[in-house]
């Protein structure tokens, strides 16, 4: 671990009921006209797009909606919405939705304030980063997206997801617990363990400092106070939502700092070729990458977290996520380019605070089976 402590998250938070009409202004004071970019449904359903829509007409502010945002948002996706975007003369971007809307909003950002440049930008090291300003607003808990500097997007080329080498955090984050009232129990258990997979990994990091640590830490304990619901053993009330949102923040602020590690690493084909949502497809290789760190270290956010062990965590994800499924030999090919696929990321094998080969990798992978 750095001797150094440090820590930077550089977006504006506001955490509340009701906190997106409450700052209409500071929304209006972005640009003259908002691009709203949202998933296909939820956006409605939740009601944070009304809620939007209400806090652009209070500040006088011009808006336009993009709502084609699918999950694990495609490359593709966002140049269609960066095009329509400068057809419509937005100058900043509003991302409401899951991981998905919020990634793509960043990555629209970024190719608008580059009117001229094609998809080629994205995935370009070294490039200029500025992007038009970002406001993001999540109804999922999961992604942290609201507080990360991460876009990560579906790479058809590459055939897989991938981050894009850029820092682009939101200006403004604005979290209200209410929008997971609409949120079916399994996309609340998938985005739940997403969060879950964000405070571990970045705990268990050779990146983590004791700030960060401490942020996992905290949020390891919110989520302890959700596990009941998560299993299925009593109803969600709004104190439930705005803990599992805070959760999700503070894992979004932890891998801020830190990055995510192998689990994620190794989710990303899984999620490409089996169309697994992301919080299932990580957590299905969590119980590995513990029993490969520190026992100590291991045992112990296990415990703040609610499990026993390893094994005791695996199985509530089992119950709450379910494994991906694939008949044995499918999944023993996937699970290999998995394996294939992270060790040629060599930065997200250092993230982990261990010795890692093609060996260790090929553990948790299949070990998963
Ligand atoms: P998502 O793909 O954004 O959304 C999953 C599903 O949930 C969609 O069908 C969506 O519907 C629905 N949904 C969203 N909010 C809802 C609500 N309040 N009520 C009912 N349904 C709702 O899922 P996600 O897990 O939040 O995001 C996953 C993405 O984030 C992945 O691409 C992942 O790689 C990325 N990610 C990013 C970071 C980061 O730091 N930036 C970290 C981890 C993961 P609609 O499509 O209709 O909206
Ligand atoms: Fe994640």
């Amino acid at each position: 671990m750095s001797s150094e402590d440090r820590f930077y998250m550089p977006a504006k938070v506001f955490f509340g009921k009701g906190v997106v009409e409450n700052h209409a202004a500071d929304i209006g004071r972005l640009g003259r006209k908002a691009l709203i970019v949202t998933g296909r449904h939820s956006a409605k359903a939740c009601g944070v797009y009304d809620n939007i829509v209400k806090a652009l007409d209070l500040s006088g502010t011009e808006h336009v909606w993009f709502h084609e945002v699918e999950e694990n948002p495609s490359v593709e996706t966002v140049m269609k919405a960066r095009d329509f975007a400068l057809e419509e003369k937005a100058d900043f971007v509003i991302g409401a939705g899951g991981g998905s809307p919020m990634d793509a909003s960043k990555a629209i950002a970024l190719m608008m304030y580059h009117p001229e440049k094609g998809a080629e930008y994205l995935y370009q090291p070294g490039n200029d980063a500025h992007t038009v300003p970002v406001v993001c607003i999540p109804t999922t808990c999961g992604t942290g997206s609201e507080v990360t500097a991460v876009s990560v997007l579906t790479n058809n080329a590459l055939q897989t997801k991938k981050s894009i080498p850029y820092k682009i955090f939101p200006e403004l984050s604005l979290i209200d617990g209410t929008y997971l009232r609409s949120a079916g129990r399994q996309t609340i258990c998938n985005t739940a363990f997403d969060a879950l997979a964000h405070l571990y990994e970045s705990y268990l990091n050779s990146s983590a400092t004791e700030i960060s640590k401490l942020i996992a830490r905290s949020g390891l304990g919110v989520w302890k106070n959700c596990l009941p619901v998560l299993r299925g053993e009593r109803t969600a009330e709004d104190e439930d939502y705005e803990n599992l949102m805070r959760a999700s923040m503070l894992g979004g602020m932890a891998i801020a700092h830190t990055g995510t590690s192998l689990p994620h690493g190794l989710s990303y084909s899984l999620t490409y070729h089996l169309k697994v949502a992301h919080g299932r497809a990580v957590c299905f290789f969590m119980a590995g990458y513990l029993k490969e760190a520190d026992p100590k270290e291991a045992r112990h956010i296990l415990e703040l977290s609610g499990f026993s062990d390893a094994d005791d965590f695996h199985r509530a994800y089992l119950k709450c996520c379910k494994a991906p499924d694939a008949d044995r030999q499918k999944m023993t090919e996937i699970l290999e380019q998995c394996v294939a696929d992270l060790s040629k990321d060599r930065a997200k094998c250092a993230k982990a605070p261990f010795e890692t080969d093609e060996e260790v990798l090929r553990r948790i992978a299949l070990g998963a089976l």
